[in-house]
């Protein structure tokens, strides 16, 4: 996808699995199995989605996927599978920034790798990292509701990185735009890529899939609903008004998709594209 300046592309960093319930929150399972199915064990098969986004002179990554530093076990529990480089389609020493929208494993683990000494080392140690502040503050000191996302090992070697960090809405480059928000988990950000005829909001885990748009549909992972969902009405009013398409990082099929307003006064996905 072609916005102004910046090509956009896809990469799939791999796939994993979280239970279906706790995915949909307070939505009952014969209202969200109809759209998504859960799998023997009652989870649902999800992407790790990232945006690889070229300027001018700076080669942008958003989020980096869950990384290899999985056991077995955890491997087994979360379903994970990852892509290969060959599969991503670009150099890792390419890229000059990564924007992380927020430090749970599933959008961060891939910032750091094993190294060749049993250790643990920076991925694209070349890149600036931008991030939000409060984010950053809160992966140190994580409360008990999100403390399980937050793992040690993706967080603490990026204060090696060159690391930026934002206090809300900040514009990294011409048209490339980060926006805080806090019902998720503290300090998350979403990404506006804005030209003046056509617009793409990267939504993270404020709408994780398609089948996430409707207003009432969040997770139970998401450390408060009420915030959350004021959030998500303010996105999706805005999705809605500038007909901008929206990524869903986790949706295994549906990558964009339009925001509609049915007759019911019900948002949700439209003319849904499997491919950027
Ligand atoms: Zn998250």
């Amino acid at each position: 996808m072609q916005i102004g300046d910046f090509k956009i592309q896809e990469v799939i960093f791999g796939h994993f699995r979280l239970d279906g319930g706790c995915m949909f929150g307070s939505v009952p399972k014969n209202l969200w199995s109809k759209s998504i199915p859960a799998d023997e064990e009652n989870c649902i098969h999800l992407a790790c989605r990232s945006l690889l986004i070229d300027a001018a002179d700076r080669r942008f990554l958003v989020d980096v996927g869950m990384g290899e530093k999985w056991n077995d076990k955890q491997r087994q529990i979360y379903g994970i599978t990852n892509t290969t480089k060959e599969q991503w389609g670009f150099d890792p020493a390419s890229i000059t920034d990564v924007i992380l929208t927020h430090l749970h494993f599933d959008h961060a683990g891939g910032i750091t790798s094993p190294s060749s000494d049993g250790g643990i080392a920076l991925s694209f140690p070349q890149a600036t990292i931008h991030l939000q502040r409060a984010n950053w503050d809160h992966a140190l000191n994580p409360t008990p509701k999100d403390r399980a996302s937050y793992l040690i090992d993706n967080i603490k070697p990026l204060a090696q990185a060159k690391l930026v960090l934002y206090e809300g809405t900040h514009e990294i480059a011409p048209g490339l735009r980060v926006h805080r928000v806090d019902g998720h988990t503290k300090g998350q950000q979403w990404i506006e890529v804005a030209s003046s005829d056509e617009r793409l909001f990267f939504a993270t885990d404020l709408i994780p899939t398609a089948h996430h748009v409707p207003l009432a549909y969040h997770m139970g992972y998401d450390v408060c609903a009420e915030t959350l969902l004021s959030e998500k009405a303010s996105f999706l009013e805005r999705a809605h008004h500038e007909n901008a398409w929206v990524c869903f990082q986790h949706d295994v099929k549906t990558c964009v998709a339009r925001v509609l307003l049915n007759e019911r006064g019900q948002y949700q996905a439209h003319n849904g594209r499997e491919k950027l």
